[in-house]
């Protein structure tokens, strides 16, 4: 464990905002953050639970203290016929845990390959790429609650996985920290291909494998998506918004040629970073800040922008978007005040 205050957190998101923790403390062992939490009560103060920083914005110093679970592990907890059981620690990094699924030949993972951040935030986020949704893996999530603490075991049904977000997210933020996650992984891998351009950029690799589909999926990522350590950046700014069938057919009427994916309950998707690019600001940028100019859901870190400068522009987006289109964009980032 360790403990620092006035700590530098620029390392440890992936905008690389300047923001000061008035109190940061690393634990890597479950016993010290029990130990930690029954001598430091933290009900009452601000808190923040901090895994890879790939989804955050820190707009200013964080006045409280942020918890950095960097536990780490990856083991097989149970083995059956079909499928196996791999419990992850929240600290390891979520990449890691797919390359050691795919080099294990298990499958369902596969096609989340090369999303930053770590394993505890995969529950956080229900995080989700190329038509897979990590909800539908996972077994168990475990936990530590702030309050009382003790180690608790959620399933799915209790963390009310929805798009981009959980309990975890909603009703529990700063309640939980996640200490580990159990995986049920295919023995024998049952692709998802549907999603536009995937199949055709693994068949071009050769058969189709767990490790092919990791291959096409990591080449397509590194195509389209700026690389944090190379410029600042969350991945997608906000979500994609999901409208009514009435509310699709007057967007429609205004721009005829507006992507939108149907749901299956009704319900249309539609791609924020095409609305951001029809408003004129893929590419566009605000001092340090811009909309990144191939995927226009990205906003990056020019060099030097403050958390501040970045939300101003995210505001700016949204709303162009209000105004052109009458939809207002979810934020998918966390933005710490
Ligand atoms: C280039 C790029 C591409 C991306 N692509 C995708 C993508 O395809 N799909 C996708 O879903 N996401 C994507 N993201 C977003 C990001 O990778 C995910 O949201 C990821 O899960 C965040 O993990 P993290 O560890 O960095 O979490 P952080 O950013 O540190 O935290 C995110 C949230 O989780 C909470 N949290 C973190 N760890 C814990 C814990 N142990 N216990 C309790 N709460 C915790 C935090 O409080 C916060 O609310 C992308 C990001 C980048 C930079």
């Amino acid at each position: 464990m360790e403990l620092k205050t006035d700590f530098s957190l620029k390392a440890f998101n992936t905008f690389k905002v300047e923001a000061a923790a008035a109190r940061y403390v690393r634990f890597d062992s479950e016993n010290e953050i029990v130990d930690f939490l029954g001598r430091n009560p933290l009900d009452g103060g601000r808190r923040l639970v901090l895994g890879g920083g790939s989804n955050v914005l820190f707009v200013d110093d964080f006045n409280g203290t942020v918890l950095h679970p960097l536990l780490k592990g990856i083991q097989v907890v149970k083995s059956g016929r079909q499928h196996i059981w791999i419990r992850a620690m929240a600290g390891e990094n979520w990449d890691d845990l797919v390359a050691f699924a795919v080099d294990n030949g298990w499958g369902g993972i596969e096609n989340l390959s090369l999303i930053p951040g770590s394993v505890g935030a995969s529950a956080v986020q229900n995080i989700g790429a190329y038509g897979v949704e990590v909800k539908d893996l996972i077994d168990t999530v475990e936990a530590i609650s702030i309050h009382s603490p003790e180690k608790i075991r959620f399933t799915p049904n209790d963390c009310r996985f929805g798009y981009r977000s959980s309990k975890f997210k909603g009703r529990w933020a700063g309640q939980f920290i996640i200490t580990a996650v159990v995986f049920k992984l295919n023995r024998k891998a049952d692709f998802v291909l549907a999603y536009p351009g995937v199949k055709s950029a693994v068949e071009r690799l050769g058969p189709v494998t767990v490790e092919t589909v990791r291959q096409a999926i990591v080449s397509i990522r590194q195509r389209k998506l700026p690389d944090p350590a190379l410029i600042g950046n969350a991945g997608s700014f906000f979500k994609n918004p999901v409208i009514d069938g009435r509310a699709l057919d007057g967007m429609l009427k205004l721009d005829p040629d507006l992507p939108h994916y149907p749901q299956g309950d009704g319900s249309y998707k539609l791609a924020a970073g095409w609305l951001i690019e029809r408003c004129g600001w893929k590419g566009r940028g605000m001092g340090r800040a811009a909309v990144h100019d191939r995927q226009a859901l990205v906003l990056v870190n020019l060099g030097g922008a403050t958390g501040l400068e970045i939300l101003e522009l995210s505001e700016q987006v949204s709303g162009a978007v209000q105004a052109m289109f009458g939809i207002e964009l979810d934020r998918e980032v966390l933005v710490v005040p």
